[in-house]
């Protein structure tokens, strides 16, 4: 027979091979397990009619595979060591896998070591996964005769007509849909996690089982990595480095909205500060508008029917007002002021004004769920045909503005969902516009077939993080319907009122979130331009003290952040406060850079720059800060551990 292989072409196989064969007569390492159509299948079942995709751990759902073995072996080393244990449920998760079991008695932390020992025992035994189709009279009988309640109910819970399969693998059995890795040697590293109470079926009129969780790797050195990352995730928390470093904070009378310190708020303005000079020289227009309008406009742009939930609402003499979620109502608002001409299109209008959304109470996190933010927003209202080269010209912010934070960033184009607003005439050029703009600077990107908005395509960007995190950061949107409700025109060449077209574009986003996500980034140390303290002079002694103030002031006079820290305490503690502090760059001054006109430099991480001119220092500082240079930062402190 002969089947197609995702990437490796049709392949010839003798019949009644099985899908491991097929793999080995490949000689791709690494197959857990095969996808065909929607369909997982274990490497030990026949191959089937349909193309084949070889999954591996890097594949999600080989990681389940994966995974969800790894729960039959916890399962099986907990029937060893408990016989009366019964076993519910255990699926695996995005991080790893969990097991519902009852235990004769809970069990607490202390006894997942031993459970531990014995799960690496049955992976050491390397017992090969055998998988049985049996009738659902079998099955009934045979788990009420090992005593396993849950497993029974689980029986009875299916339709009349199901196809019911039990795993076996050594002395152990479970009820099982599958699918699993062929044997339990693959699974070479697991660490079980954390036990916490949970019901059967989320049934709290039930017993209390536990559930026991874990996670499992093919090697050693990846399970030490996926901790590792775990452990510097925490360590970088934006939430407690925030506070810490004295950029923002948060107070139990305002949840959702930030208190931005001094150092946080130079931070800020030196984002905003990035994009204005990004935007100034493609002719934006910045703007501020209202924060809060009165319901109608919410009505005219359609919130009210399905934003509202979202919205912070008000009445004021006996009027409705709600506070603005979104600029685009005001910014059409804005168009519509005046007669406009195609002359004038493309129009950009930017906002970087305060926003507020009713997100709940429950699901604030730190910068990163807010309900107070910032954006770098903008609304592009264009002639159709001009989408093309206005998509054009966004990538290219995306691109500067990721590339200055070292993101990597991937792009997904969403196109038209079923049910949706305009002419397909519109979409079809806006699809191929938005098609044309990526193929031309042939940009990778992944197709969300249907995921656009009702009201136009859309691109949406998802950056990675020095952990190898994924956040969704910067958004382009297409839209023909907003101008519409609206009533937007424009007198085109022809003399005849058009409608423009608005593309709504964000890059970084919230600020809020996306200094959230900066901070757990750069770890806190900032690249030198965005550094709130660029520079701290450190004189030796007090007779140091005015000349490292008179430096100190040059420094500022030429756009450097630089303080002075003359407090009564030793060189070396001063040193180590200022790399805790992350400040980019001390400079220590003495009798003999007094003498000379130096500084003595040292950079952050504690390379030694030696002594150097102080008026050379201020022209590299300039530079370096004028040119955004991404250095120094603690990026590189995680090259060979954390970066993916
Ligand atoms: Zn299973
Ligand atoms: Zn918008």
């Amino acid at each position: 027979m002969r089947v197609e292989v995702v990437g490796k072409g049709a392949v010839d196989l003798a019949g009644g091979s099985r899908y491991g064969d097929l793999v080995a007569q490949l000689g791709v390492p690494d197959v857990l397990a095969v996808a065909v159509g929607d369909r997982v299948l274990e490497l030990f079942r026949p191959v089937e009619e349909g193309q084949v995709r070889l999954l591996t751990f890097a594949d999600a759902q080989g990681r389940q595979v994966f995974r969800h073995t790894a729960s039959h072996v916890l399962a099986q080393a907990v029937k060893r060591l408990y016989p009366k244990a019964q076993l519910a449920i255990g699926p695996a998760t995005d991080e790893g896998f969990f097991y519902d079991i009852l235990f004769p008695e809970p069990i607490g932390p202390g006894d997942l070591a031993a459970i531990e020992a014995e799960m690496a025992k049955v992976v050491a035994e390397d017992h090969p996964l055998r998988r049985d189709e049996v009738s659902r009279a079998q099955a009934l009988a045979d788990f009420e005769r090992a005593g396993e309640p849950f497993k029974v109910h689980l029986i009875e819970a299916l339709p009349e007509d199901a196809l019911i399969t039990t795993y076996n693998q050594g002395e152990f059995t479970d009820l099982c849909r599958g699918p699993h890795l062929p044997r339990t040697g693959l699974i070479k590293a697991l660490r079980l996690t954390n036990v916490a109470g949970a019901y059967f079926r989320g049934d709290d009129q039930g017993p209390m089982l536990q559930r026991v969780y874990g996670t499992a790797f093919p090697s050693a050195a990846e399970m030490e990595r996926h901790f590792f990352l775990i452990e510097e995730a925490k360590r970088r928390d934006h939430r407690k480095l925030g506070p810490e470093l004295d950029l923002f904070s948060f107070h139990d009378v305002a949840p959702g909205f930030a208190f931005w310190h001094a150092k946080g708020l130079i931070l800020y303005e030196a984002l905003v500060g990035f994009s204005r000079s990004l935007q100034q020289p493609l002719g934006y227009q910045e703007v501020s508008t209202p924060w809060i309008f009165k319901t109608e406009l919410w009505e005219t742009s359609g919130h009210s029917a399905h934003f509202t939930d979202n919205m912070f609402l008000m009445e004021s003499e006996g009027e409705a007002f709600g506070v603005k979620p979104m600029n685009c109502p005001g910014h059409c608002l804005l168009f519509a002021e005046a007669t406009r001409s195609y002359r004038e299109l493309p129009l950009k209008i930017a906002e970087y004004g305060p926003l507020t959304r009713r997100e709940r109470s429950g699901t604030l996190h730190g910068l990163l769920r807010v309900r107070g933010m910032h954006q770098d927003d903008a609304h592009i209202f264009l002639a159709s045909e001009q989408l093309g080269s206005v998509i054009e010209e966004t990538l290219g912010l995306v691109d500067t503005v990721y590339a200055t934070f070292q993101m990597p960033i991937e792009i997904h184009l969403s196109t038209r969902p079923p049910s949706r607003m305009g002419d397909d005439a519109l979409w079809d050029q806006a699809e191929a516009a938005l098609e044309a703009a990526l193929g031309e600077e042939r940009r990778a990107y992944v197709v969300d077939p249907g995921e656009g908005a009702f009201y136009g395509p859309k691109l949406d960007f998802v950056a990675t993080d020095a952990l190898g995190r994924r956040w969704q950061v910067a958004t382009i949107q297409v839209d023909f319907q907003l101008p519409i409700r609206f009533e937007l025109h424009y007198v085109d060449r022809d003399g005849k009122q058009k409608t423009p077209v608005m593309v709504h574009r964000a890059i970084m986003g919230s600020l809020e979130r996306f200094i959230g996500v900066l901070v757990e980034h750069f770890a806190g140390a900032f690249p030198l331009w965005l550094a709130p303290v660029q520079v701290r002079l450190l004189p030796i002694s007090e007779a140091e003290r005015q000349a490292a103030g008179t430096v100190a002031k040059a420094l500022r006079e030429g756009g450097v952040r630089a303080e002075v820290d003359d407090r009564n305490e030793k060189i070396g503690y001063r040193i180590r406060a200022a790399e805790k502090e992350k400040i980019p760059y001390v400079a220590v001054i003495g009798q003999r850079e007094v003498e000379a006109g130096t500084v003595a430099v040292r950079e952050r991480g504690g390379k030694d720059l030696g002594t150097i001119a102080q008026g050379t220092f201020t022209r590299d500082l300039q530079e370096r800060i004028a040119s955004r240079w991404s250095g120094p930062s603690q990026l590189a402190d995680t090259d060979g551990h954390g970066r993916a």
